[in-house]
């Protein structure tokens, strides 16, 4: 796993920002217990979130065979069920996949398919006009008289 934007990173202690939930997490590639998973647009979320994705076996398959580090430690026997669609062998090879290489091509990436919206596409598509702003402001203001207020009232939506 390749080292890329969103990592806070100083090679001995690491933490990276979960492109998903926007928080940042201790630790990645097993050495705090938790497993990252990447795309080629440098997006990076807890590996344990990728089960929640719904991806199709083609994908699954494609993402699988664009990792060339993969395809070079599996031998051939391995590689032609997964090219051939073989849908235990792609599934099982893909769960491994995930847990040990973990790198995703941006055409099946949560985050650069719309899938995962996180807060800050929300906020940039606020600015520039996709919604209005201010009146997504003013909203807030006539319905909380302060933070605590509105923190409170979030707390009981959830
Ligand atoms: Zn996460
Ligand atoms: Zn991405």
């Amino acid at each position: 796993m390749k080292v890329r934007a969103g990592f806070v990173s100083n090679s001995s202690s690491s933490s990276f920002v979960c492109d998903i939930f926007g928080r940042e997490e201790a630790g990645y590639d097993g050495e705090y217990g938790i497993s990252v998973a990447t795309c080629d647009e440098g997006h990076a979320w807890c590996n344990e979130h990728s089960e929640d994705f719904e991806i199709s076996l083609e994908q699954k398959r494609d993402i699988m065979l664009g990792d060339a580090q993969f395809v070079s430690d599996l031998i051939e026997e391995d590689l032609e069920p997964i090219k051939s669609l073989d849908k235990e062998v792609v599934e099982d090879s893909f769960d491994e996949y995930l847990s040990d290489y973990g790198e995703w091509p941006s055409s099946a990436c949560p985050i650069c398919n719309l899938r995962c919206i996180s807060s800050d596409i929300i906020l940039e598509y606020l600015e520039h006009g996709g919604s209005n702003i201010e009146q997504l402001e003013q909203e807030i203001r006539d319905k909380y008289s302060n933070l605590s207020e509105f923190r409170k009232a979030m707390k009981e939506k959830k």
